[in-house]
């Protein structure tokens, strides 16, 4: 099957107000450049090193989004373009978000990664976290970004049901920020779960964003 009929078939099952990011890390520019011509325009890298190249050869109007561990000195090669970062798991990379957003005289759209998963080496905010960090108000204090909601990445197991439990506890703390911190401002509206295996059961659990590669591009070798 070409890329342009899995991506058909794939938004066949996405609600309307579910947001498709492909993954395209590992993936190269004529394959990319397939999806886009098949109206695809969010794609998500995890790697910077990797993203830079593709973001200068392919059409300017792909919203990139990163989804992968972004280390601090990293930023300042993506802050000129990065659409949103998915994957903000600390303090310190805020702050260094919003100083590079700033000196490119941008804003730039950041989602809270959450720990939900049952495997030591994922990274991201865990619960206790996350709720001391909204207190402090964040998004009142960071003028070139914009916290517009939450990411998680659920353990891979073949468990459906702990999946969906840990999809639904993050659901659960979505909207309850929400509610604490944005009743009213509509900025916080993104729910990022699901991936090529999960994302039915993310969606079920409220997912806003699913971030789906090996479905759209095929296995990638690595
Ligand atoms: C690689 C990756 C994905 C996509 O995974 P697939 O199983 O290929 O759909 C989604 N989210 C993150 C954070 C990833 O690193």
């Amino acid at each position: 099957m070409s890329i342009a009929s899995r991506l058909d078939e794939l938004k066949k099952e996405l609600p309307d107000d579910v947001r498709l990011t492909a993954v395209s890390k590992f993936q190269t520019i004529p394959l990319i450049g397939e999806a886009y011509a098949a109206g695809q325009r969010i794609f998500g890298e995890s790697r910077v090193q990797e993203l830079v190249p593709k973001q200068e050869q392919l059409p300017k109007d792909i919203e990139w989004h990163f989804i992968g561990h972004l280390q601090q000195n990293k930023v300042k090669y993506i802050a000129p373009f990065i659409d949103t970062v998915q994957s903000v798991d600390s303090r310190p990379l805020l702050q260094e978000l919003n100083k590079q957003a700033e000196r490119n005289n941008r804003i730039i759209k950041v989602l809270l990664q959450v720990h939900i998963a049952q495997e030591p080496q994922k990274f991201g905010f865990s619960f206790e976290e996350i709720t001391a960090f909204f207190k402090n108000k964040p998004h009142e204090n960071l003028p070139h970004l914009r916290i517009t909601g939450l990411m998680g990445m659920a353990t891979q197991t073949e468990d459906k049901q702990q999946i969906r439990a840990e999809f639904s506890v993050l659901a659960t703390l979505f909207f309850k920020l929400k509610k604490e911190y944005f009743a009213e401002n509509t900025d916080f509206r993104d729910l990022s779960m699901g991936m090529s295996d999960d994302y039915l059961i993310a969606i079920e659990e409220g997912s806003t964003i699913v971030r789906i590669g090996s479905k759209i591009f095929g296995e990638r070798n690595y």
